[in-house]
């Protein structure tokens, strides 16, 4: 059975929260047909039924629990620490995630490789997270 569609209002402050991500990180959308409105779709669709904007992206035994641990919500904290969307969002001209910050063993590094930072001026708000956040993909893997 499908999921209903999410309210076009939603929608529409879903994109405008990404347009204004994509300029404030120094990002762009995936240059690909669909990818960027599949995700958006995704994440108004958490926000209808969640009230927060839960990435698509992931499995969650417990989607409610993973609302209380923020991790998860746009920009997650994989993307305000180490720059890396891994639902392909937020990416570099080529549409590629950027990988320069991610540990060596994590997924992003090991599915596509070192992707440089075009923008290193911009975005990473919680840089200095990343500590914590390598603590807590050991203890929580998510
Ligand atoms: S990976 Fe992070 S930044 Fe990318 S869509 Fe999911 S929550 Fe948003």
């Amino acid at each position: 059975m499908s999921q209903p569609e999410p309210d076009e209002k939603t929608i529409e402050r879903m994109r405008k929260f990404v347009d204004s991500y994509c300029a404030k990180s120094g990002t762009t959308t995936h240059p690909g047909p669909g990818v960027t409105d599949a995700v958006i779709k995704g994440l108004a669709h958490h926000k209808d039924t969640l009230g927060k904007p839960l990435c698509p992206c992931r499995f969650y035994p417990d989607k409610e629990a993973e609302v209380k641990h923020r991790t998860w919500i746009c920009a997650c904290d994989d993307m305000q620490i180490y720059k890396y969307c891994h639902c392909l969002l937020f990416t570099n001209a080529e549409g590629l995630p950027i990988t320069e910050y991610l540990p060596e063993d994590h997924e992003g590094r090991q599915i596509y490789g070192l992707v440089e930072d075009p923008t290193p001026d911009k975005g990473r708000p919680l840089r200095d997270k990343a500590d914590e956040r390598e603590r807590e993909r050991r203890e929580r893997p998510s």
